[in-house]
């Protein structure tokens, strides 16, 4: 290992691309009880008590060591492999976020077993999309964990990948979706971000140089003027969400506004073209071309997104946009992902079991578990259970933005002084949230309240008296003021229902909305969908009965039993729903 453990001294370098707003530390969010505070902690057991020698088994078998411990299922058969490096990603930065110093310490271990089964030539014996994620961890374990000895192990592997991935990086199109080429470079187009973020920690070139060559411009230039590209292939969904991610990363190390334009340009042609209400996206795994297709998606196939790897690219994007733009908007797809898709989503398994696929047909859906366990989405999990922290809340210089609604709290310091920050609230099934501020003496900072693009007539509360802020819908509604200790802000956001069309060629094929909430009806009893005629009201047909979003709809024709939507995330296992509707179609009986 003396290869290996060669010294170098390593500095982080400022970003050259504008970051106006930043996102906190893991280590200074914290979730409260809630229904993502469940999600997190069913996680965080979970995952920390998958045995060590289980996850490093194929490694060491394939390094001839002796591997005990039982094997792992599905696609981690052979070896973890395909989940390790998001594995020790998601235990650096979820230990850090929720304070359990154990789950950081067991990143550590299986750092080192893995080390103990890798050649002094850095092989990681990892393909290309691996090795990715393998760079991840890395970056994670040096950046958030202080583990130094993570870096020596990160330059060995990548002087062994620059010396061995195949570099024909072929654009994927409608025949090789993802890039494969003959090298089997599958989602190369990836790989960018994380030696970007390995260059930015570091300092050290050799990452940056290595970067440039996975950079994606025959994907990212039909998006550099505008969000309209001349022809759209029907590529992996996933990856070539996730690809932007590399364009971030490219304008963070550059500071090329460029970057950042392709990156604005592609969330909005993703809203307009490829998105369900749900926030998922990319119906068996693809892009649709934005004549109809993902509206007749509906129709012919039950895989419309894959929920947790999808919701990785989501998030991710989404703050780099919030970071770079300074803009609310961008908000909105974090919070209908985390609503609809995640909060929706099954539990993993201990035994690999993991949701991947949301399911919408016209025809009724159901949740339910991936054929293989382990797959990309179970490592990619972890990960969105951290970054969950990681999105509720930005800051600059002048003061806190509040992005999401959900209990959490947050610490920081402005001006010297320490503030804490308590959000209590039960949205999305009430409408507001409240906010309390915790510092000793007084201190004058900006309040800034994301207001959600459908929230028309939102209005601030400072302890108890209402407030003449402007509130404007995809904008942020702003407190500036000297705040004392106690002081107490609420937003109210008033909810409605909504239709929301699939796309321009099917103006009445809609999920129904409510605020930020996708409802599904329960098909359990009568398996006739729900319609209108096109002169009703959603409102003369949807009731909202009691405090819960239960909505029952009011009969058109006599019923066998009454019938209701509730959210999608309400939902279990094999329990048969519809999201989307023909609104305007008549019925079969
Ligand atoms: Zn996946």
């Amino acid at each position: 290992m003396s290869d290996l453990a060669s010294i170098r001294s390593a500095a982080p370098v400022t970003a050259a691309g504008k970051t106006p707003l930043r996102p906190f530390d893991y280590a200074n969010v914290r979730l409260l009880p809630g229904r993502f505070k469940d999600q997190v902690e069913q996680a965080r057991r979970l995952y920390g008590g998958v045995p060590n020698d289980s996850i490093l088994k194929g490694f060491r078998r394939q390094a001839g060591l002796p591997a005990p411990g039982d094997d792992m299922k599905g696609w981690a058969s052979e070896s973890s492999s395909g989940i390790f490096g998001q594995l020790i990603s998601g235990m650096v930065r979820l230990g850090r976020a929720t304070g359990d110093a154990a789950l950081g310490e067991k990143a550590v271990a299986l750092f080192e077993g893995f080390l103990e089964t890798m050649p002094e030539d850095g092989n990681a014996r990892m393909r290309a999309y691996d090795w990715d994620k393998l760079v991840c961890g890395l970056v994670d374990l040096y950046h958030y964990q202080g583990i130094e000895k993570a870096l020596p192990v990160l330059r060995a592997t990548t002087q062994w990948a620059a010396r061995t991935f195949d570099r024909t990086r072929p654009p994927a199109d409608d025949h090789d979706f993802w890039g494969m080429g003959p090298g089997l470079t599958s989602e190369w187009y990836t790989l960018s971000e994380n030696l970007y973020r390995a260059y930015l920690a570091t300092g050290e070139s050799a990452f940056k140089e290595f970067a440039e060559v996975w950079l994606y411009p025959a994907f990212w230039d039909e998006f550099a003027k505008n969000d309209q590209p001349s022809y759209v292939h029907t590529v992996h969904a996933y990856s070539h969400v996730n690809t932007f991610s590399s364009a971030a990363a490219a304008y963070l190390v550059t500071g090329k506004e460029r970057y950042r334009d392709i990156c604005v340009n592609a969330y909005d042609f993703l809203q307009r073209t490829q998105v369900y209400a749900t926030g998922g996206f990319g119906p068996d795994e693809r892009f649709m071309r934005p004549d109809g297709s993902l509206g007749r998606s509906l129709e012919c196939c039950a895989y419309h997104a894959e929920i947790p790897c999808g919701a990785w690219a989501t998030f991710k994007l989404s703050r780099y946009l919030t970071s770079f733009t300074g803009e609310a908007r961008f908000g909105d797809w974090v919070e209908t992902t985390m609503l609809n898709a995640l909060a929706g989503c099954l539990p993993p398994q201990a035994d690999g079991k993991a949701f991947y696929y949301g399911d919408y047909r016209l025809s009724g859906g159901t949740k339910q578990y991936y054929w293989h366990e382990w797959p990309c989405c179970s490592g990619t999990y972890i990960q969105l259970m951290a970054e969950y922290h990681n999105l509720i809340y930005f800051k600059d210089s002048g003061g806190i933005y509040v992005n999401l609604y959900l209990p959490s709290e947050v610490e920081w310091s402005h001006a010297g002084l320490a503030v804490r920050l308590r959000q209590e609230t039960a949205y999305p099934e009430e409408e507001e949230s409240s906010i309390t501020l915790a510092l000793e003496g007084s201190a004058r900072f900006a309040l800034h309240l994301r207001v959600p693009s459908w929230a028309n007539g939102a209005a601030i509360l400072l302890n108890g008296a209402p407030l003449d802020t402007a509130a404007r819908p995809g904008s942020w509604a702003s407190v500036e003021r000297e705040w004392t200790n106690g002081d107490r802000v609420t937003i109210a956001l008033p909810m409605a229902l909504r239709a929301v069309p699939i796309d321009l060629q099917h103006p009445n094929r809609a999920a129904i909305v409510y605020g930020p909430v996708v409802l599904a009806q329960d098909e359990a009893c009568c398996r006739r969908p729900f319609t209108m005629s096109p002169q009703t009201a959603l409102t003369k047909r949807l009731v909202k009965e009691g405090d819960r979003l239960s909505f029952r709809i009011t009969n058109g024709v006599p019923e066998r039993h009454t019938r209701y939507l509730l959210p999608l995330y309400t939902f279990p296992q094999n329990w048969p729903y519809f999201v989307y509707f023909d609104l305007h179609t008549g019925t079969l009986y």
